[in-house]
Formats: C-alpha cells, sequence, structure tokens
C-alpha cells in the first residue's frame, strides 16, 4: 500500500488543467493526466466514502471488510460470539454507506446507543461491533497514512511480549509429562510465559457432570500438572493458569489456594464470569493473582469488578470486548486502578497486531495472548498477508505501516469459510 499523499495541486488547479480551454500543450496535458491516474486516491481523505460492507466467516471468527471510493478498505475480525450475525453485519453496514469512515469513536457510540434496546450491552452485537470498529481504525490509519497506534496516541513500546498458550487443550486428558514437554517446547521457541488449561469435563475423577465441584484427584491432576511445569521449566518463566469460568466457588478458591507455591503469573476464570462477588472473595483471599475479563463486554464490564478490586488482572478480548477504541478505554480505566491490561486473543494475526497497536498505545499493557496453533497450523498463515514472522522471540513487533499493517488473504481465509454462509458477497 502506498503512502502518497495528495500532492500539492489542488482540487480547482486540476480541474483548470484538465479543461480543454487550459491545455496550450498537448504534452502537458497528458502528462498531467497520467501523473492523476497514478496518484492514490487515498490522498483524499476529506472526500472518503464507505460505499460497500462485506463479510466472511472462519472457524470461530467474523471477518469484516469495509469498502469506499477510493483504492483503500479496511479490515476487522470479531471471535466467539459471532455466529448468526451475518445479516446484523448487512444491517449495520447499509447504515456506513455514504458516510466518511473517519470517526470510529463517534460511529461506534452511535451503533452502541443506537443499538441500546437491541442488545449492545453485550454478547453478539458488541462482537460484531468490535469487528466494524477494528476495520474503521484500520481504514482511518490508511486514508492518513498512520499506524493505528499512532492514531490512538502514540507508542509507549515498540513490541509487546506475548504469552504461548499451548495445544495441550486438543489433549483427551494429558498427564504431567505431556504439560511438562509443552512448557519447554514453548520455551525453547523463544517464549517467556506460558499458559495452560487445567479443567476438564472429561476427567475420570469427576463424580457427576453437572456438578463442578472438584474431587480431590481432581484437585491433586491439577497441582500435579502445573508443578510439572513449574519444575521443568524453573523460577523465571511466567506460568498462567486457565479454569475457564468452569468450576464453583469452593473449588475455585481452593485452586488458587493450592497454586500458591508455584508462583502463577494468574490464574484465569477460576469460576463463571457473572457474578462479581464471588471472584472478589477468591481475589481476596490467595496471593494467587486472578485474571478474568474474556466474557465481560464495553467498559461497562469493568466498572464495577475494578471499582470492588474483584480481579488483579483484567484480560479484555478485542475482537469482543467492543474494538480498539473501547479496547484503550479499558485499558486506560484499569490503569486508574493500577491493574495490568492482559487481552485475550484468540484471533488470526489480524486481530493480534490490531490488539498490539492498543497494548501499545496504553502504559499498563502486560502482556498478550498468542496460540502456539498459529506457529504450527498452516491455516493461520494462510488466511493473512504478512511478510516477517508472526511472533519473534516470544514478542510481536507492532506494525509502523498505515492502518492494522495487515491484510486479509481472501482466497486463503475461502479455504476455511464456515459453509452455509456467504463468503464477502
Ligand atoms: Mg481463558
Amino acid at each position: 500500500m502506498s503512502n502518497t499523499r495528495r500532492s500539492f495541486l489542488t482540487k480547482a488547479a486540476v480541474a483548470a488543467a484538465l479543461s480543454p480551454l487550459a491545455g496550450v500543450s498537448g504534452a502537458f496535458g497528458q502528462g498531467l493526466a497520467h501523473s492523476l491516474a497514478n496518484t492514490p486516491r487515498h490522498s483524499s481523505p476529506s472526500d472518503l466514502k464507505i460505499t460497500d460492507v462485506k463479510c466472511g466467516y472462519s472457524g470461530g471468527g467474523l471477518f469484516v471488510k469495509i469498502f469506499t471510493n477510493q483504492d483503500i478498505w479496511g479490515t476487522g475480525e470479531g471471535v466467539d460470539a459471532v455466529g448468526g450475525t451475518y445479516f446484523m453485519v448487512q444491517q449495520l453496514g447499509r447504515r456506513l454507506k455514504g458516510r466518511s469512515p473517519l470517526t470510529p469513536n463517534r460511529i461506534f457510540e452511535e451503533f452502541r446507543k443506537g443499538g441500546f434496546f437491541a442488545g449492545a450491552q453485550s454478547g453478539v452485537y458488541v462482537a460484531v461491533l468490535s469487528a466494524f470498529d477494528a476495520a474503521l481504525w484500520d481504514l482511518c490509519g490508511k486514508a492518513l497514512g498512520l499506524p493505528v497506534h499512532q492514531l490512538m496516541g502514540g507508542k509507549f513500546r515498540d513490541k509487546v511480549r506475548v504469552y504461548c498458550d499451548t495445544e495441550l487443550y486438543a489433549v483427551r486428558n494429558p498427564k504431567p509429562e505431556d504439560y511438562a514437554n509443552a512448557a519447554v517446547q514453548a520455551v525453547g521457541n523463544g517464549y517467556t510465559a506460558v499458559k495452560f488449561d487445567i479443567d476438564s469435563a472429561t476427567d475420570p475423577n469427576k463424580f457427576d457432570r453437572y456438578n463442578w465441584t472438584a474431587s480431590n484427584a481432581e484437585l491433586e491432576r491439577m497441582f500435579d500438572s502445573i508443578a510439572a511445569v513449574r519444575k521443568a521449566v524453573g523460577p523465571h518463566v511466567d506460568i498462567c493458569v486457565d479454569m475457564h469460568g468452569r468450576y464453583d466457588a469452593p473449588t475455585g478458591r481452593k485452586v488458587a489456594k493450592m497454586m500458591e507455591p508455584l508462583n502463577l503469573m494468574w490464574l484465569e476464570e477460576p469460576v463463571p464470569a457473572d457474578n462479581i462477588d464471588v471472584y472478589r472473595t477468591i481475589t481476596q483471599e490467595t496471593s494467587t493473582p486472578i485474571c478474568g475479563g474474556e466474557n465481560f463486554y464495553l467498559g461497562y464490564g469493568y466498572t464495577r469488578i475494578l471499582e470492588q478490586a474483584a480481579i488483579d488482572i483484567i484480560m479484555p478480548d478485542l475482537q469482543k470486548c467492543g474494538g480498539l477504541g473501547e479496547g484503550q478505554r479499558i485499558a486506560n480505566l484499569a490503569n486508574l486502578y493500577y491493574t495490568p491490561f492482559s487481552p485475550h486473543m484468540v484471533g488470526s494475526f489480524l486481530g493480534a497486531m490490531a490488539t498490539a497497536h492498543v497494548c501499545a498505545s496504553v502504559p499498563n499493557f502486560h502482556i498478550l495472548e498468542w496460540q502456539t496453533l498459529s506457529d504450527t497450523e498452516p491455516r493461520w498463515k494462510e488466511i493473512v498477508t504478512y511478510d516477517k514472522p508472526f511472533i519473534e522471540k516470544g514478542f510481536l513487533v507492532v506494525s509502523d505501516k498505515p492502518g492494522i499493517g495487515v491484510e486479509l488473504n481472501l482466497d486463503g481465509l475461502k479455504k476455511y469459510a464456515t459453509p452455509g454462509i456467504p463468503f464477502f458477497e
């Protein structure tokens, strides 16, 4: 994408030069017409208008592309809470046609307030809005020739630290040695922090399918798995442990206390996200830092939990909680409570880089999620266009290209498109 700005020629001067009456030299006129034809149209932000919005679905992701009357577009991603939203994207997209994309915060607020009775407080509405918001920031950056982090106030850092979320969740009933081996492999690949899941619906020591009080044998499995990781990686590598909000309060409290000797970076969602009072009890009882927030939406999802110090570390998912602008507002709100901002991220590299711009733009950024699958499965490389390694030695280098700096590869994405849903039609 060229970054050339509109030349010093004003529209009036161009019109006059192209007028049949103005030409004293045919060669001059042709040369000007040629240079105008080769002048990138994105050099005219004041005339930039949205012409269309299209989308595609792949895996758990929604990909939105906003087209304009000039040769630039914006892309954004939504995750998790995006099922069944094709017609919502069409409906919101129609409202954008003919508008300038250069006011993402204003458009976000119009859609959010305008959807007050349509579920704009959380869930699918906000996840779709997140994809639109990122696409608008991408478009702003391309129109103005600036990376998103610059539009958001500039960088505190050039690269953001990531933790490696392991593939162990794909292994049925992994043993402590499986955990240890995966951790050693991740550290060998340059990561300085790892995350493991310890929740299991198929643990043979569960007594009841619907009750989520962990049995003593389950608790022992959880502790032994993470103790094996700590032993394998030594004291300096950070370890996060995720319980996916499945367990009940006594189990959450026990696990948090039990993990204290292992010096976790955090214990994530020990209980479901709905009851803040239970979170607060666990957080106040243990020295294990408690992390949560991948299932909270908008800034409002964080106000009470921050006021009550109910969690130690917040992990908004910027492909789901409201987008890049709202993500930055949440991070800044958390900063007032001296709370680290450690975003959840299960999207593609487009989503990772979009999130990284926000991570770069706030002081309290802590660490960003990264999935090992994105290193090992070809799909994740095929669906985007990017000319460097995604992750280098456990860090994501923030793009300085205009916009987000990562493009969707629609041919690659189409191979993995969700069947039965129109793909960018
Ligand atoms: Mg999680």
